[in-house]
């Protein structure tokens, strides 16, 4: 029996082949269960939304909030281990790394990062999520 229904998914009408069929395409049924799992379409692909939050900027801001605080423990930690001086020079270092990548991200033009830039980059990164989360 063919029964003629509207995609639960893009509303469109398709003709159903059987009774419990609710999408038109296979893409539409995929598209569909993203949609009710949190998945975001992001640059291409879709990804799972790791925080409940819709705004997709403001978790991006999180996490980069939580690479400066794992940055900054970084540093604590390497700035107390005085036994072993190689791993203290390679732990600033790649704190000094992230900290440029994530400049890179919200400062381009002052190019190259210093460790003084952190409580900048927190108070930007703290205005653009309250930005965010003021803006529905
Ligand atoms: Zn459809």
């Amino acid at each position: 029996m063919k029964t003629t229904k509207n995609c639960k998914h893009c509303y469109q009408l398709f003709e159903a082949r059987r009774s419990n069929h609710l999408y038109c395409t296979t893409s539409c049924k995929t598209k569909a269960s993203y949609k009710r799992n949190g998945y975001q379409y992001v640059s291409g692909h879709y990804k799972k939304a790791g925080d409940k939050s819709k705004v997709n900027g403001l978790n991006i801001a999180n996490q980069i909030e939580g690479q400066i605080v794992k940055s900054e423990k970084k540093q604590k930690e390497s700035s107390l281990n005085i036994k072993d001086i190689k791993n203290s020079a390679a732990g600033t270092l790649i704190a000094d790394a992230s900290i440029y990548s994530l400049k890179k991200v919200f400062a381009p033009n002052t190019l190259p990062a210093t460790k003084g830039d952190i409580e900048s980059l927190k108070k930007e990164i703290l205005s653009l999520k309250t930005l965010l989360t003021m803006k529905k």
